[in-house]
């Protein structure tokens, strides 16, 4: 087969925009389709923001990634001018024992990351808006921070581009067969013939992998809240990221903002599951109002009437942990998936991975535990 293009990334999201920058940069002819305009507000990458850690509560394997991830988020910044990352710190909190502390502290301290313990006072005098109850503490991670996930794509695809990879969207891939040496792609306008391909499509994934994984799509509901009083506390620099343990069952998470639309907050557990195309798009009342309830208890000083919710997608494995391999029919076939709610902040690593697979069929980075075949 007459193969046009070396790699053809179906998905151009978090994942899939820095899958065509690191293989264009490296020389292959790419070309990115996406069924949307990325960056957009249909899938698992928008809302203005994302945290970044490296000191990590989901396993300490994934602390090298972090690290790297970190560096080619600020590579990626000189490259193309754009801001993509804030490192305005983070804080992992609740009480001393629980797995949100115990997991934070045990990957710094594997990996000799810089972290403080700091008690319910500390932090009240560090950053006033926090208000701990008085047996909870916060792991500060001053290297943490926020990454805008817009900025990140747009980057990612722009360079992308400059690096001479073709880019269409508004071009949904509706089926794809592979043989030896080659791929054929289906999509809306035409078919396209390459050596290798990347599906990257998020939670539209399962439609597309053609072999089964379990994966399930979540719908999230995130929300921003103004400051009531004392507006300053919650500015970038004296408002870190945070993940909060409040009961065994459930995390909330926030970030500032930094274009004035408020602080946001979201619960990391439960959701509405179902296909991508058959959820609502819309909030609940009952689902911003267990927000208002969380928000209330946490941050009196926020304005508890949100001034915008949104919705958002997470793609879940069974233990959380990403799908990123050779499809196990194909070895010219590449999946990226399952990034279960804590993925962004490896796009850049990821795109560097799904690279050294895609043309060395190797990477030096650790990714056994993402094996697509391991369930
Ligand atoms: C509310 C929320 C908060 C989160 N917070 C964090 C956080 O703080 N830190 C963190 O690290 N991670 C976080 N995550 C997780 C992270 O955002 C996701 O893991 C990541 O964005 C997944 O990227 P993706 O490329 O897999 O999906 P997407 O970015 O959704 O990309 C998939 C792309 O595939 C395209 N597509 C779909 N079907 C087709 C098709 N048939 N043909 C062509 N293209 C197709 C879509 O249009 C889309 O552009 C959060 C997620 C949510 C929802």
């Amino acid at each position: 087969m007459n193969a046009v293009y070396d790699v053809i990334v179906a998905g151009l999201g978090g994942i899939g925009s820095a899958a065509a920058y690191h293989l264009a940069k490296r020389g292959e002819r790419v070309l990115g389709v996406d069924r949307f305009h990325p960056p957009h507000s249909l899938g698992s990458s928008h809302g203005h923001t994302r945290i970044f850690r490296q000191a990590y509560l989901e396993g300490s394997s994934y602390v090298p990634l972090a690290q790297k991830s970190c560096e080619l988020w600020k590579r990626l910044e000189r490259e193309t001018g754009k801001d993509v990352f804030a490192p305005v710190g983070g804080l992992m909190i609740g009480p001393p024992d629980c797995p949100i502390v115990k997991s934070t502290v045990l990957s710094a301290e594997r990996y000799g990351l810089p972290y403080q313990m700091l008690t319910a006072a500390d932090t009240a005098r560090r950053f006033p808006a926090y208000l701990l109850q008085r047996d909870e503490v916060a792991v500060y991670e001053e290297a943490a921070g926020v990454l805008f996930p817009e900025s990140c794509i747009q980057a990612h695809l722009t360079a992308a581009v400059r690096h001479g990879s073709e880019i269409q969207t508004r071009n949904p891939v509706l089926q794809w067969t592979a043989r030896n040496g080659g791929v054929t792609v289906h999509t809306e306008k035409g078919v396209y013939q390459a050596e290798r391909l990347v599906l990257s499509a998020g939670a539209w994934n399962p439609q597309l992998f053609g072999f089964t994984v379990p994966l399930e799509v979540e719908r999230k509901v995130p929300a921003w809240f103004q400051p009531a009083e004392s507006p300053r506390m919650f500015e970038p620099g004296r408002f870190p990221a945070f993940v909060w343990h409040c009961t065994k069952e459930l995390n909330i998470y926030g970030l500032p903002g930094f274009n004035g639309e408020g602080t946001k907050v979201g619960v990391h557990q439960g959701g509405l599951k179902g296909a991508p195309d058959d959820l609502p798009r819309q909030a609940s009342l009952a689902e911003v109002e267990e927000l208002r309830r969380l928000v209330a208890r946490r941050f009196p000083l926020l304005n508890q009437t949100p001034v915008t919710v949104d919705t958002c997608l997470y793609t879940n494995t069974p233990d959380g942990h990403f799908v990123l391999g050779p499809h196990p029919g194909y070895q010219n076939v590449f999946v990226a998936g399952g990034f279960s709610g804590h993925g962004f902040k490896f796009c850049s690593i990821l795109g560097e991975i799904i690279a050294d697979l895609a043309i060395e069929s190797q990477t030096d980075f650790d990714i056994r535990m993402f094996s697509p075949t391991r369930f």
